[in-house]
């Protein structure tokens, strides 16, 4: 797995309190759209533990929608009869998406890529066509045909194949390339709250507070969650940003099912 417990350096010395630096974060309304459409998702998902279950927990209280995206080759029946218990109530709350395969690194140097060019169109396509299938055999019909690359990259082949075998959208970062194919939308994250790599914990708050004021002026902003790598810090923060947001006017909460419908 490449999940580890990595925390960022912004939850380890949470310096200033950063409840207080949301109540100054813009009002949605000033975004051009005069709405902010807001999605959050979890990346990872496969694993049922006690964050995972505190992950839903805290969701389910603020009643915000979060979509999950679940990790193929992680997934047996035990599991996700277990995350299904975590998760019963509510069914309305989640969207469950498919990530990548088995989140390995095929990339033999640079920027770590699971559907990129060091395979062939052959191998990429069977992966997406087996995690699809696997998933579908265990989730049923709550399964999304959304697909979430691991580190957010994916190639042009992969684009093709997703199309090919019917997903209707795909998560990438903001700006990622090459472009979404027609009728495959990419709902992008642009924030990313837990795998931040700024060493010096200030320079994380900061550039995390610009990301969320930015995105918050989209009509569109993703924030993305991982859930092994929270600490009370950042449970504690995610608790301060749903209640924030659920409250504010302007703000539409969805998942990705409710885009894609
Ligand atoms: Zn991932």
């Amino acid at each position: 797995m490449t999940t580890g417990g990595k925390i960022s350096s912004l939850w380890l010395n949470p310096t200033v309190a950063m409840g207080e630096e949301l109540r100054r974060l813009p009002e949605p309304l000033s975004s051009p759209a005069g709405e902010c459409t807001i999605f959050f998702r979890a990346d990872d998902v496969g694993v049922p533990g006690y964050q995972f279950a505190r992950l839903v927990d805290l969701f389910r209280r603020h009643r915000v929608p979060l979509t999950l995206a679940l990790v193929p080759a992680w997934l047996t029946a035990r599991r996700w009869r277990r995350l299904r218990e975590i998760s019963r109530r509510d069914p309305a709350l989640w969207g469950w998406v498919q990530h990548g395969w088995r989140h390995r690194n095929h990339a033999p140097q640079g920027k770590k890529d699971e559907f990129g060019p060091a395979r062939s169109y052959g191998e990429k396509r069977r992966d997406l066509l087996r995690g699809f299938e696997r998933l579908s055999s265990l989730v049923g019909a709550e399964l999304l045909p959304v697909f979430v690359p691991p580190w957010n990259r994916c190639d042009e082949e992969t684009l093709t194949a997703l199309g090919d075998l019917g997903f209707k959208a795909l998560s990438r970062n903001l700006g990622a390339r090459p472009a979404a194919p027609q009728g495959v939308p990419d709902y992008p994250v642009t924030v990313d709250l837990h795998t931040r790599k700024e060493e010096d914990s200030e320079k994380g708050r900061l550039a995390l507070l610009k990301e969320l004021s930015e995105g918050l002026s989209r009509p569109l902003c993703g924030f993305m969650i991982h859930h092994q790598r929270m600490n009370e810090a950042a449970f504690a923060f995610l608790d301060l940003l749903l209640r924030g947001l659920s409250r504010r006017r302007g703000v539409r909460l969805v998942h990705l099912g409710d885009l894609v419908r």
